[in-house]
């Protein structure tokens, strides 16, 4: 018997027949023995309904409003889903955030979790084997009791915080594809699916752009060490082993993967862009000066490129931002001109950022030399080179991304 908290997004849920749908994913488990709480996210496409009707209701809103609005959408599936359950006859309860409760902290709209008492759901799967149904994406900030979310996406993290609550064996995050891949299979042909990977090398592919976690979900099951299993929800619930091990991407410590690539996975995002400061002082508070009031405006700042000043005098310094963010980086530069003190600012929008990530790397020289010599093959100019212990990226002009890509999938053994 394990103790398994099963999650299932919106695609998963998008109307009466795929909730009977999941509810027969549950059946399974909880017929094998398994011991069940289902997280579900809201119905496709309502978050983004509630969303747009707060902006409709006041271009500026109260956050706490927000979040009265948007927790809605979960409130719904959970119920609807305990409906499902009970109607096959199996023991099902809903619970919302603030009934459990799970704790989070007062940043509405963007809460984190802080805790959660698992200690009731525990009890009822002991005395009346009842599965526990629970409104992902929210909480309760326990000082005001008011309803929190937790961030778009956010029932990921839920059902990680939830599992590592109960001390679940696994958390199985349901989903519209069937695993991680080695990249984008829309952009590689010959991507595959993982079997295993790293909670480290998830966390940078997650934060890198690839989609089908958020990026918290993955650093509490680092933390607390709660597997968790990416599968697909469309395999035909009965037709799987509840015993068995089906096709999925494992999410685990280091240690559990015994055929370690040294190259896991290559992630890409063209939605950035590049701002290089020209000649700026080569002393202390140059680097604060520019990036406070970028912190300041919420800009994400990443890639950060600096070169050793040749004259000791002056240096460049290049960046990148959100291609979103931009303009708005931009001007706040230009509105800081004097404080900084630079030549000039220059930049550009249309440059991706392509990533290798392998725990291996820690233990391999070379990787990244590799990668150099095989883009310089195809004519690929790189802009700028940043590295940490598992990864390294590049930065490119966009129109390579797509062969920059392919070329690195081939080279490093990961084409199917
Ligand atoms: N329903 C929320 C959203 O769309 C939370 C989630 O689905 O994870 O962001
Ligand atoms: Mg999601």
């Amino acid at each position: 018997m394990s103790r398994l908290v099963m999650k299932f997004g919106g695609t998963s849920v998008a109307d009466i027949e795929r909730i009977r749908n999941v509810a027969r994913h549950v059946k399974r488990e909880v017929d094998a023995g398994h011991e069940a709480a289902v997280v579900v996210s809201a119905m496709a496409g309502t978050t983004n309904q509630l969303v747009d009707w707060c902006r409709e209701a006041a271009v500026l809103h109260d956050a706490r409003e927000y979040d009265t609005v948007v927790a809605t959408g979960e409130q719904i599936t959970s119920g609807l889903l305990a409906i499902a359950l009970q109607d096959m006859g199996v023991t099902a309860r809903s619970w919302q955030g603030w009934q459990i409760p799970i704790v989070t902290s007062d940043a509405h709209g963007a809460a984190r979790i802080l805790d959660i008492n698992g200690e009731e759901l525990v009890r009822r799967f002991n005395d009346r084997h009842e599965v526990a149904v629970i409104s992902g994406f929210q909480g309760i900030y326990p000082e005001t009791g008011r309803l929190t979310t937790l961030g778009r996406g956010g029932s990921d993290t839920s059902a990680v915080a939830i599992a590592a609550a109960i001390g679940a064996d696994r958390c199985d995050i349901y989903t519209d594809v069937d695993g991680v891949y080695t990249t984008d299979p829309r952009v590689v042909a010959r991507a595959g699916r993982l079997d295993k990977i790293a909670f480290e090398e998830m966390l940078e592919l997650a934060s890198l752009g690839a989609k089908v976690l958020q990026v918290r979900s993955v650093e509490l099951g680092l933390v607390h060490n709660v597997r968790i299993f990416v599968r697909s929800s469309f395999d035909e619930p009965d037709r799987i082993d509840p015993h068995g091990t089906p096709p999925g991407t494992l999410i685990c410590n280091e240690e559990e993967i015994v055929e370690q690539q040294v190259v896991t996975g290559i992630a890409f995002s063209k939605d950035e862009a590049q701002i290089s400061i020209r000649s700026v002082a080569d002393k202390p508070g140059v680097a604060a000066a520019i990036f406070g009031p970028l912190a300041e405006a919420g800009i994400n700042v990443d890639m950060i490129v600096q070169n050793v000043s040749a004259d000791g005098a002056t240096t460049d310094l290049t960046f990148t931002v959100p291609a979103a963010d931009y303009q708005r980086a931009e001007s706040v530069l230009a509105s800081a001109k004097n404080a900084i003190g630079y030549a000039k600012l220059d930049g550009a929008s249309d440059i991706a950022k392509v990533s290798v990530i392998g725990i291996g790397m820690r233990s391999h020289a070379g990787v990244a030399a590799r990668a150099f010599r095989a883009l310089a093959e195809r004519g690929i100019n790189i802009r700028a080179i940043t590295t940490s212990e598992i990864k390294f990226s590049i930065l490119i002009d966009a129109a390579y991304t797509e062969l920059a890509v392919r070329t690195l999938h081939s080279l490093y053994g990961l084409d199917r």
